[in-house]
């Protein structure tokens, strides 16, 4: 499985612009945190940025494509005019079931953590929703121009709960059961050590088995004879 996360805007194009912070920033933030939780469920990540850098629309298609990504992620934050206007918002492409279903996932999963006005699930014909292969989803976490919303995208520990959140509902979108942080059970081995009296028992049965084996064996040899 592997996922294409795409941290919006960078470089010489900001993005929205906040009071304190750029879009830009958020977005690479957001976009890495939700890369480390993925990894650490065994899903392979491709960015198309990992550091604050300027990538034409083209190019990030190209490296989802080329590396033959199955779903496309790319991280966002909203803006307006009136900064009143709040919430967080979800777009796919037109007709694409996974893309909606994808879309579906991320969107209750972020509005579940934040609290935040659930503008919904939408379509758009956005650049990267379009030339991209694979289903792909854009994420419009908050508005950075909500003064309330800049300082909750500005916080380490909010975005952490809310990437993990939306990691979650990506996990569980793709049926993989989430790592907890335990060490998996090697296969066929009980994951315990036996007591004194379990192996005790152990060996009874194995020998009663044996016992049983060797009766057997006699019978057919006296058939055979
Ligand atoms: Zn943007």
């Amino acid at each position: 499985m592997k996922i294409c996360i795409d941290a919006g805007h960078g470089g010489k194009t900001p993005g929205a612009q906040g009071k304190k912070t750029l879009e830009k920033y958020i977005n690479l933030e957001l976009a890495l945190k939700l890369r480390d939780e993925l990894v650490k469920n065994g899903i392979e990540v491709i960015m198309t940025r990992t550091t604050d850098v300027y990538i034409e629309l083209k190019e990030r298609c190209d490296i989802a494509n080329k590396n033959k990504c199955d779903y496309f992620i790319s991280i966002h934050c909203n803006s307006f005019t009136d900064t009143s206007v709040s919430g967080t918002e979800t777009y796919y492409y037109n007709g694409s079931k996974e893309g909606m279903e994808l879309a579906r996932a991320i969107q209750n999963a972020a509005v579940q953590y934040s609290k935040n006005k659930d503008r919904g699930i939408k379509t758009a014909s956005y650049y990267v929703l379009v030339y991209t292969a694979m289903p792909a989803v854009l994420l419009e976490t908050a508005f950075i121009s909500n003064e309330n919303e800049e300082n909750m995208l500005m916080d380490k520990t909010w975005q952490e709960g809310f990437v993990k959140n939306i990691s979650s509902a990506i996990l569980n979108y793709l049926g993989i059961k989430p790592n907890d942080g335990t060490i998996p059970e090697e296969p066929g081995s009980s994951g315990r050590e036996l007591s004194d009296e379990d192996r005790q028992k152990a060996i009874e049965e194995l020998e009663r088995m044996l016992e049983l084996m060797t009766q057997s064996v006699n019978k057919l040899k006296d058939i055979i004879r």
